[in-house]
């Protein structure tokens, strides 16, 4: 993956402004000592970090992606759909993802109450002030719970109360593939599939496929040789794009994940911009 004496890129990063612990200007600067040539900046349902990257990224000469990671629900699966190139700055995008901001608050909020139930007390408000200006998601609650003194780490909390087949999970606002996707196109952007070797069953990837996605994301963290070939071949079938980035949340997610780790030679963004709508 890595090309020698060639440019790269990392498609898939997120910031302060979802659940990841760096700054968008932490993350241009980390990937311009890298040497990469251009990062996408990803949150989860906001487009709010793109600009103060944008505007560093100009100074150290590193492009900055303007991105988002929606979710959808595909046969009750959680599926993330990445929106590269979106026009971020058009008032249907910020304000479909205020709005979507706003059910994930109500959400965890669901599953503040949830947990008390089982016995598990953490404040609500200690979860938003973790969640900052973000979009608050798990992880933030994770971390509550760990300074609550519920659980020793993050990974305890997803696996006894807030992974998908635990205890005190809610599932976020219903968005099908087919309107992210649909949302995604009527604001200039190309929409891919993200870590699909993460959930399980490809059934759910068909069906993003058929909903009219432009591409999947090949390269990741948690895909390995075969996955990544698998999907490779998925994708030339289809004829779709292929991606790749870290999807680094700055050591917040398990596994700690970081810029570096996943290095997409440029050309992959060059065929991706081809495809962007004007
Ligand atoms: P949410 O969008 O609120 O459902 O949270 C999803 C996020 O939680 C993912 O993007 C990851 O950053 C994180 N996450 C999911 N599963 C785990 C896990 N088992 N351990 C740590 N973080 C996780
Ligand atoms: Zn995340
Ligand atoms: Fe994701
Ligand atoms: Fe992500």
């Amino acid at each position: 993956m890595t090309g020698h004496r060639e440019e790269f890129v990392d498609l898939h990063i997120h910031t302060v402004f979802s659940d990841g612990l760096f700054t968008p200007e932490e993350v241009v600067t980390t990937a311009s000592r890298l040497g990469f040539t251009a990062v996408a900046i990803t949150d989860h349902d906001s487009v709010d970090g793109i600009d103060r990257g944008k505007v560093l990224g100009k100074r150290l000469g590193l492009e900055v992606v303007p991105g988002v990671e929606m979710s959808c629900n595909v046969n009750g699966t959680d599926v993330h759909i990445l929106g590269l190139f979106i026009d971020y700055h058009a008032d249907a995008v910020t304000e479909f993802f205020a709005r979507v901001r706003q059910s994930r608050l109500e959400r965890a909020e669901r599953m503040v109450n949830k947990l008390s139930e089982l016995g598990v007390r953490v404040s609500f408000a200690r979860v938003r002030e973790i969640a900052g200006s973000g979009a608050v998601g798990r992880p933030h609650l994770a971390q509550a719970m760990v300074e609550a003194g519920a659980v020793v780490s993050i990974s305890e909390a997803f696996e006894r109360y807030i992974g998908y087949d635990a205890p005190a999970y809610c599932p976020k606002m219903r968005l099908e593939p087919g309107q992210a996707i649909e949302f995604i196109h009527a604001n200039k952007g190309v929409a891919v599939i993200a870590h699909p070797g993460t959930y399980g069953r490809d059934d759910v990837i068909y069906t993003v496929i058929a909903a009219g996605v432009d591409g999947i994301e090949v390269w990741h963290p948690e895909h390995n040789n075969r996955t990544t070939e698998h999907y490779l071949e998925m994708a030339e079938k289809n004829r779709l794009l292929v991606t790749g980035g870290s999807d680094c949340h700055g050591g917040r997610k398990f596994g700690k994940v970081y810029i570096g780790d996943v290095r997409v030679p440029y050309r992959y963004l060059v065929a991706l911009k081809r495809r962007v709508r004007h």
